[in-house]
């Protein structure tokens, strides 16, 4: 960050701090994670300057394949830009087994936009996973647009077991009859069968669309269920458990290629994030290492073992624990006494520890209040800690939960947090230009 430094020191100024924080704190928001130097290097470079409205391909007139580099561009001089889409496109088809990949969402939102635009019409029914129970605003909260646009019916998780009943999604599905079945989620613990979502939308002869932002990384190795072979589109966000730029992007069959193409641009966008493209491109590479597949195994072993430790001091998790990168506590009700969602939050960030408000399947309070606390481990895992660091986590995060209200005894749980993370060095070499 010389340059900044030199030239705009008040920016440079809240930069860094940035960046201190992100080293000196523990990471535990379950949709962040830390890229690597090659995806920082490819999202800060001069590939920003470039327009190239349009697609590296075309598509026969004739045969209606996809041909690469034939013009499918508005602007000139995109020759190596063309090569960059390519090598993400193909990346990301050798990934997740998928026909076609668009990659130029400028982010998961967008991406899913164009997925509805492409499989449904304004007015439509769409049945989709509640935002209280784990959904993702743009599955049809009234706020979206996918609320505004759609008639919407949401399922939930069983009320025992809070976890999907395939049979009431079933029955939903047939009183209803969706034009399309929605599924994926932001705050769901354990793993979903795209299998059984596949057959239920055809059942009532509707479109099937995944959402899979949360757990691509997890896909991408084999640790989850492949939605890919099931569904008709499947979106991603890149920046998750993918471990790439900020980020979204289509996979879809060679059949619906030419439409989801249509609704991302024109219909939805105009340029492309070409710089972001590339830092995808370096990120799909990494996703493809044998080290890549030790890293996902590890997200889910940490959050297992974060989890047990949690469990271990007290704490009521939602589905009970974790077979994802994810952990939901349930802190309880007004009447139990302890912080709500949003308190427990706050008292967390005066530790240094990173974590969101989170509502928990049937909550009694508002979402901005809640009574849930969402965990992911994708990030800490990336700093390279392990098993025995997550008991010392569950431990900071009792002690926190214990202290809510004393600012000082957080203050002290803050620096151990400090230390804890000092052990696990996180961009040094850009630290060390501070
Ligand atoms: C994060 C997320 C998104 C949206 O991603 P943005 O890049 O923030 O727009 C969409 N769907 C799900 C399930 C998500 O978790």
């Amino acid at each position: 960050m010389s340059f900044i430094k030199k030239n705009d020191p008040e920016l440079f100024d809240v930069m860094y701090k940035e960046l201190e924080r992100q080293t000196e704190n523990l990471e535990l928001i379950a949709s962040e994670n830390f890229v690597s130097r090659s995806v920082l290097e490819a999202a800060g470079s001069v590939l920003t300057n470039k327009y190239a409205e349009g697609y590296p391909y075309r598509f026969s007139r004739k045969t209606g394949e996809l041909k690469y580099r034939l013009y499918g561009r508005y602007y000139g001089g995109c020759e190596f830009i063309d090569k960059v889409e390519e090598l993400a496109i193909e990346r990301a088809k050798e990934i997740f087994g998928a026909e076609h990949v668009n990659v130029q969402p400028h982010s998961g939102s967008q991406a899913n936009m164009a997925a509805y635009f492409t499989l449904v019409d304004p007015g439509d029914t769409v049945l989709s996973l509640e935002l209280a129970h784990g959904g993702h605003l743009t599955h049809g909260h009234p706020l979206s647009f996918s609320g505004m646009m759609y008639n919407i019916i949401s399922y939930g998780v069983d009320k025992e077991t809070e976890v999907f009943n395939y049979d009431e999604i079933l029955k939903l599905a047939k009183k209803h009859k969706p034009k399309m079945i929605l599924t994926g989620a932001s705050a769901y613990p354990r793993k979903i069968d795209f299998q059984k979502f596949r057959e239920i939308a055809d059942t009532v002869d509707a479109k099937l669309f995944v959402d899979m932002a949360h757990i691509a990384g997890l896909v991408a190795t084999g640790e989850h269920q492949n939605p890919v072979p099931y569904a008709d589109i499947v979106t991603t966000t890149t920046h998750k458990t993918l471990r790439g730029p900020r980020g979204g992007m289509i996979l879809c069959t060679e059949e619906l290629a030419k439409e989801v193409d249509k609704q991302v641009f024109p219909g939805t966008q105009g340029g492309p994030l070409e710089h972001i493209i590339a830092a995808k491109a370096a990120a799909f590479h990494e996703a493809l290492q044998d080290d890549f597949k030790t890293y996902q195994k590890q997200i889910i072993l940490n959050a297992k073992a974060l989890a047990k430790a949690l469990k271990d001091n007290g704490f009521r998790l939602v589905a009970d624990g974790t077979d994802t990168h994810l952990i939901l506590i349930d802190l309880g009700t007004k009447d139990s006494g302890g912080p709500s969602g949003k308190k427990m939050e706050g008292a967390l960030d005066n530790a240094g520890i990173t974590a969101n408000k989170n509502t928990v399947p049937f909550d009694t309070r508002p979402p901005f209040v809640a009574s849930g606390i969402r965990l992911g481990t994708p990030a800490i895992t990336t700093r390279g800690m392990k098993e025995k660091e997550m008991k010392q986590i569950a431990d900071l995060i009792t002690e926190v939960f214990d202290n809510y209200k004393d600012k000082e005894k957080l203050a002290q749980i803050k620096q151990n947090v400090n230390e804890l993370s000092a052990k696990f060095p996180l961009y040094p070499d850009l630290l060390a230009e501070g």
